[in-house]
């Protein structure tokens, strides 16, 4: 066994001070865009432990450069922010935050993505990294982002200059905790997380008396069959064996059961998973919207905003393989497939705009037990509080030894000495 094939059994000696790290994020989250205390805790840690740090890349964001000898580049990435959720886990450590979001309005803050656990596990490897230098060559660029819940805090990162302050990197990687039995980590080659787009469209008709619908028109009849229509787009447009989503989460008019409002406001929301079928369902939305206006004979065109624009997540074959055989060879059993994610990522953004490959994974955060009761009586989707819930707490072990061991076991893939 390779010195750096040891590094792993080092876990031990950051175990405590990580735990209470993570505990104190945990219980301390920011919304997007405001991570300050936490990019404060990340850049002292780093800087504390050798590397070279820069600070402020777009807005909170936090880089730490570890330079040890010639050899290989990698990037590894934790997101930092929280999101404005009520958290009812009841853990000691529970958040009570609440903050003012950037709409002006007060809103309970929580981890309830997870992103605590990345910071932790992150924070946990430069640190083994920085101690057992002996074990490996190249740099370490250990990436602290901002913003990924609204999409544009990697973007962000690389329009501050982020490819000008940080060495080129060789592949990129970034993990998120999931739903999934602890200690178990999971990836895949090519498609990996959606495409994701949020729309706001808003129809305008002409208001008036509910008694005379005969002098206005009603853009509420004109909302809704804008909603009936667009579900044919998924199910008669777009190829039955390509996966696509269209949901219309939110749909608002009006005020008052005999008044007819001026117009109607339609949130909607795409996930796909090639750029072929991402074009094919906006286009068809576009063409849906303005071909029911004009059938309820509107003088005003609609308005379609595109906002929280996720790009799509593709794993890069090579890079990808090599940290999957590196993940058999060190977790055995515990190394599998990861099935296709619904859900959305900024990170891409980053080795992109680096022009380098990436990869990207899961970890699972479920209690095994609870897991695996789950799994056996198949309420996996009604009992297990996935991303986002506020029921949603990872157990601190062994997933926060999985996330860290993962992130060196893939980084070490490309820098054993
Ligand atoms: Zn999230
Ligand atoms: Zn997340």
């Amino acid at each position: 066994m390779s010195a750096f094939e040891q590094l792993p059994e080092r876990y031990e000696t950051i175990r405590a001070d990580q735990e209470q790290t993570y505990r104190d994020l945990h219980r301390h989250p920011e919304l997007s865009h405001q991570e300050t205390r936490t990019a404060g805790k990340v850049a002292q840690r780093l800087t504390a432990w050798g590397c070279r740090v820069e600070q402020h890349l777009g807005g909170t964001g936090v880089v730490g450069v570890l330079s040890n000898g010639d050899g290989p580049t990698v990037l590894m990435r934790a997101d930092m922010d929280a999101l404005p959720v009520y958290e009812q886990t009841g853990a000691a450590y529970a958040s009570t935050v609440e903050a003012t979001d950037a709409a002006g309005h007060r809103v309970p803050v929580m981890h309830a993505c997870g992103h605590d656990v990345h910071v932790a596990c992150l924070l946990g490897a430069v640190r083994l990294l920085a101690a057992h230098s002996q074990t490996w060559r190249g740099t370490v660029v250990a990436l602290f982002q901002p913003a990924e819940e609204t999409g544009d805090g990697a973007r962000g990162m690389v329009d501050d200059g982020l490819a000008t302050r940080i060495p080129a990197p060789d592949v990129c990687m970034g993990q998120h905790v999931l739903p999934g039995r602890s200690g178990h980590v999971a990836t895949r080659v090519g498609p990996v997380l959606s495409a994701a787009d949020s729309m706001r469209v808003t129809v305008y008709g002409r208001g008036g008396h509910g008694s005379m619908p005969q002098n206005t028109i009603d853009p509420v009849v004109l909302a809704a069959m804008i909603v009936v229509r667009l579900q044919t787009v998924v199910a008669r447009e777009v190829a039955p064996i390509e996966p696509a989503v269209l949901t219309v989460g939110s749909i608002r008019a009006g005020s008052k059961s005999n008044i007819i409002p001026d117009e109607a406001v339609l949130e909607l929301n795409i996930r796909t998973y090639t750029e072929q079928t991402r074009r094919r369902v906006r286009d068809a939305m576009v063409r849906i919207v303005h071909a029911e206006c004009a059938a309820s004979g509107t003088t005003r065109e609609p308005d379609i905003e595109v906002y929280d624009s996720f790009p799509l997540t593709v794993n890069d074959a090579a890079a990808t393989q090599r940290v999957a055989t590196a993940f058999a060879s060190h977790f055995g059993e515990r190394a599998g497939d990861l099935a296709l994610q619904t859900a959305s990522e900024d990170f891409s953004d980053i080795p992109r705009a680096l022009d380098a490959p990436y990869t990207y994974w899961g970890i699972g955060g479920t209690d095994p037990a609870q897991w695996d009761a789950a799994e056996q009586a198949g309420t996996v989707a009604a009992t297990v509080p996935a991303n986002h819930s506020p029921l949603f707490l990872p157990v601190i072990q062994p997933t926060l030894r999985t996330g860290t061991e993962a992130l060196l076991v893939a980084a070490g893939a490309w820098l054993a000495a």
